[in-house]
């Protein structure tokens, strides 16, 4: 009998709630705080720039289970199930006993595991009255999808994306643009913020810090505005469990249970949604599984950063997030894997890592590159940079399992596809690409301007 490769589930086998890990978790995460008082936030404080129910969920500790909205399973369906692929071909080359699996997350309008996430965050500002969506958007993954997700409920949104990166990722934009989204460089003149910036430096280039402040400008001084964000907070994370909730069924119809579960890190959004479904059975049963969050080299936060209260952006207009980071005023290198380049590791992920749930592994740039044109030459899919360090995490791991002689199950998230992100291949192809690694002097420069907060 053939081997069966891919695992699908039918439309009517797709779950219907998520996973919330913050209930089962016997430490909770220590508060948000406000940045300028120093005290907890409440759901009302985090309303002023969310959608109320985003709100609600990001500090709901009691309920395990949340309800897809129906309307939201519906969305889901244009493309939902994705692939569960057992990688034979990547075993094969490795020649390893190991066997590997992945979840295909790249199989959507728009190539990322965001969609994920846009679809209900856009979904319960419609429904909650508001007529307008913000964000901001680096190399435009994000970005990319809220538009297409605003666009669904007939929002309108307006994306800042940082000036340098519109004009190296230029498709990025015109995907957005498609979606019917207003798509501005930041800085730009259209906010007070930016025309600060602007004023001060008339040829800055623009970062995610200064388009997280033009977006969040917008949305407190329009009417029916709300801010949305892609990744590093909680509810972010709960919307991607969808990933993990389908792979536990299609794992279960493989006849297998994953020994290890590997994801790339940037904010921790498709690292938790493959992952947590599966920690729950390690949290309440016992269940030994090894998780594994696959950084850049470059941007160490999991494995050399501190755990202390810090802002999520580089301009300090976030609530202070308790979290290992590297200072966020950390400038990572250039690397191509835009969406891995952040400087903190979110509340959850952090406590978990505390906890000895998980860790996280370092990969250089190079090596994330030959992982991913391995696997293009296997399983014909070309990877985004991002996914390409879960790849070369995995294959560190198969080839433990060739030393060893042992046949683990390993399953990794493909975060996306990596076809608008050829430049970055072709630097590879041609010889131009370079690792960086960082000092610790480096790191404890950049922790040096973290707030000082006592826990
Ligand atoms: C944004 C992005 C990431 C990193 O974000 P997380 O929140 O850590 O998942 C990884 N892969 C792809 C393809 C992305 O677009």
């Amino acid at each position: 009998m053939s081997k069966q490769k891919r695992f699908y589930l039918s439309e009517k086998e797709l779950p219907t709630q998520w996973y919330n890990i913050q209930a089962d978790l016997k430490t909770k995460p220590l508060p948000l705080l406000n940045p300028q008082t120093k005290e907890p936030m409440g759901v009302e404080d985090l309303a002023h720039i969310f959608s109320l129910e985003c709100s609600k969920q990001e500090l709901d500790f009691t309920n395990s289970w949340i309800d897809i909205p129906e309307e939201v399973l519906d969305k889901y369906k244009f493309y939902r199930s994705t692939p569960l692929v057992r990688a034979y071909a990547l075993e094969k080359a490795l020649d390893t006993p190991a066997h590997i699996y992945f979840k295909n997350e790249s199989v959507n309008p728009l190539g990322s595991h965001k969609v994920n996430s846009a679809i209900p965050q856009c979904y319960y500002c419609k429904q909650e009255g508001t007529t307008n969506v913000t964000t901001e958007t680096g190399a435009g993954q994000w970005g990319a999808a809220l538009s297409y997700a605003a666009s669904l409920f007939g929002l309108s949104a307006a994306v800042y994306q940082v000036k340098v990166s519109m004009q190296q990722k230029p498709y990025r934009s015109s995907i957005m643009r498609t979606f019917g989204a207003e798509v501005t460089g930041s800085p730009s003149m259209s906010t007070r913020a930016g025309k600060d910036i602007i004023t001060r430096d008339p040829r800055h280039p623009g970062t995610l810090g200064t388009a997280i402040s033009e977006a969040i400008e917008l949305a407190t001084t329009t009417p029916n505005c709300k801010y949305t964000l892609g990744s590093v907070l909680n509810h972010v994370t709960l919307h991607q469990t969808i990933i993990g909730l389908e792979a536990e069924k299609q794992m279960e119809m493989a006849g297998e249970y994953p020994d290890k579960i590997i994801a790339c890190f940037g904010g921790g959004s498709n690292f938790g949604g493959l992952a947590f479904p599966f920690m729950r059975h390690t949290l309440l049963s016992g269940k030994k599984t090894e998780f594994i969050a696959a950084e850049p080299e470059s941007c160490p936060k999991l494995t050399r950063g501190k755990f202390e209260y810090d802002f999520g952006d580089e301009a300090g207009y976030t609530p202070l997030l308790p979290m290992y980071t590297l200072g966020h005023d950390f400038k990572p290198a250039n690397i191509h894997a835009g969406g891995l380049r952040y400087h903190g590791a979110g509340t959850l992920v952090s406590q978990l890592i505390k906890d000895g749930l998980m860790r996280g592994e370092d990969i250089p740039q190079l090596e994330s590159f030959d992982a991913s044109m391995l696997f293009a030459r296997t399983e014909g899919i070309i990877p985004a940079p991002e996914s390409g360090h879960a790849i070369a995490a995995t294959i560190r791991e198969a080839i433990k399992c060739k030393e060893s002689g042992e046949a683990k199950v390993l399953l990794f998230n493909l975060s996306g596809h990596g076809l608008i992100d050829m430049t970055a291949y072709e630097s590879y192809l041609n010889g131009d690409l370079q690792n960086y690694s960082i000092s610790d002097e480096e790191i404890s420069n950049s922790l040096k301007d973290i707030p000082k907060v006592e826990f």
